[in-house]
């Protein structure tokens, strides 16, 4: 089932018309289909038939609905730093169900997460082991720990910058020198090694990459058993690819059953970081459009250009990532499809949603959806060219609640202060 859908010629998410979503809260804006991120975290459960602990990754959506709508599913959650174990805290998640990831965890990141009983430290350097050793000592806890082993297996992402498992990348311990760090941390009283952790990297289209790693895993696993380590754990990460234009990830199905298949009889507990997988589709970001125009140029073709309210600050994936997003009006009936460059308003090139893509002509104030919008949209929005933080809305069914207002003007502002010697003065006061 897909959330958003034409109905008489209009688009809708669920049974609430984003038209009128847009007369009520202005543009742009992030709409989510409560049913939507629903039906995903279903459909990765029943995959996996209960034998997956599924840890959501709140930077895919950190929106404090978003993380609740799967708390409340019985969600865990995968963190990456102090902001991100609050949000999932508030979201009600239960401290057990929390793990803690990322290469730079500070000391008072740390130290917090100890306080708050979390589940799982996933530990990525001998430095990092060494420093959690010590501070949860200093508070007379033990932190469950597994580390993140760097496999040197190609995810396979559409971008270099979303794979995470390779030999040079920062991220991990690579094996076999992670063998010694096992061996390091099984001496150090604060830590309770318990299992281990990959994440391969992003937007993974086969199950190949996954199958590989599991490959990998399991001698891992015989390896450190053998060394007289604990293993109950393996923690797989996220990855799990979506379709935004043609790609044919696998189904929920096609990667549980890989999972199973590859970790079955190895007596460890399995947990998945899943991410995109579970926002991406539910949804959208709405903007309006402000203008069209020409370029024209001696030597090339001239190019349509749709001027977009919404920008690379609101969604920075297309400028990042050369990441593709399909567009759409929300009135359906707007004639003749010709090529147009669907561009925002800040000064940078990089500021284009779409290059050569399909649209009918349009006039200013007409509706655009931009789809699969709810993984690292709002997560990775920026103030850039001092623009406020848009709103987000979440619907379900005839209903809608804006789940984070849009920002204002004055506490774009009330953050910032001025030093003594620019205060008052010439022109200044
Ligand atoms: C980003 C990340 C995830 C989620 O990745 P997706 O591709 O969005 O599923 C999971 N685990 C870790 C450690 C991550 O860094």
């Amino acid at each position: 089932m897909d959330a958003f859908t034409y109905r008489r010629g209009e688009m809708f998410a669920e049974d609430t018309a984003l038209a009128g979503i847009a007369a009520q809260v202005g543009t742009p804006f992030y709409c989510y289909s409560s049913g939507a991120l629903q039906q995903q975290y279903v459909a990765l459960r029943e995959a996996f038939g209960g034998r997956a602990h599924i840890a959501y990754a709140v930077k895919a959506n950190a929106n404090l609905s978003v993380v609740r709508t799967f708390g409340a599913l019985g969600s865990g959650a995968d963190v990456v730093s102090l902001g991100e174990l609050k949000v999932a805290l508030a979201a009600g998640i239960a401290p057990r169900k929390i793990v803690f990831s990322g290469v730079g965890k500070s000391r008072l990141e740390m130290a917090e997460a100890l306080d708050a009983g979390i589940g799982q430290f996933n530990v990525e350097s001998e430095a990092e082991l060494v420093a959690l050793d010590d501070v949860a000592r200093g508070w007379g806890k033990v932190a469950d720990v597994a580390i993140r082993i760097n496999p040197d297996i190609d995810a396979e992402s559409p971008t270099p910058k979303i794979k995470t498992g390779l030999r040079g990348d920062k991220f991990g311990i690579l094996w076999p020198m992670a063998r010694a760090s096992y061996r390091a941390a099984a001496g150090l009283k604060g830590l309770r090694v318990v299992g281990v952790s990959v994440h391969i990297g992003s937007q993974i289209t086969s199950t190949e990459p996954f199958r590989k790693v599991l490959h990998f895993i399991k001698d891992v696993v015989r390896d450190l058993r053998a060394d007289g380590h604990r293993i109950e754990r393996i923690d797989l990460g996220g990855g799990l690819g979506v379709r935004y234009i043609d790609e044919m990830p696998p189904t929920p199905q096609e990667y549980a059953d890989v999972v199973l298949a590859e970790t079955e009889g190895l007596g460890c507990e399995i947990t998945i970081e899943p991410g995109r997988f579970l926002v991406a589709n539910a949804g959208v970001l709405v903007t309006r459009v402000l203008y069209e125009k020409v370029a024209e140029s001696s030597t090339v073709e001239p190019v349509r250009i749709v001027i977009v309210d919404a920008g690379m600050n609101d969604l920075v994936r297309p400028a990042m990532y050369d990441s593709r997003h399909a567009i759409v009006p929300v009135k359906a009936d707007g004639g003749r499809h010709t090529k147009a460059d669907i561009v925002g308003p800040i000064c940078e090139s990089s500021d284009r949603f779409a290059q050569d893509w399909p649209l009918p002509p349009t006039v200013p104030n007409d509706l655009l959806v931009i789809r699969s919008a709810g993984a690292y949209g709002s997560s990775m929005a920026s103030t850039y060219n001092s623009r406020p933080l848009i709103a987000e809305v979440m619907v379900q069914g005839r209903e809608f609640a804006v789940v984070r207002p849009r920002q204002t003007y004055e506490s774009l502002l009330a953050g910032e202060a001025l030093p003594p010697w620019l205060v008052g003065g010439p022109g200044v006061g």
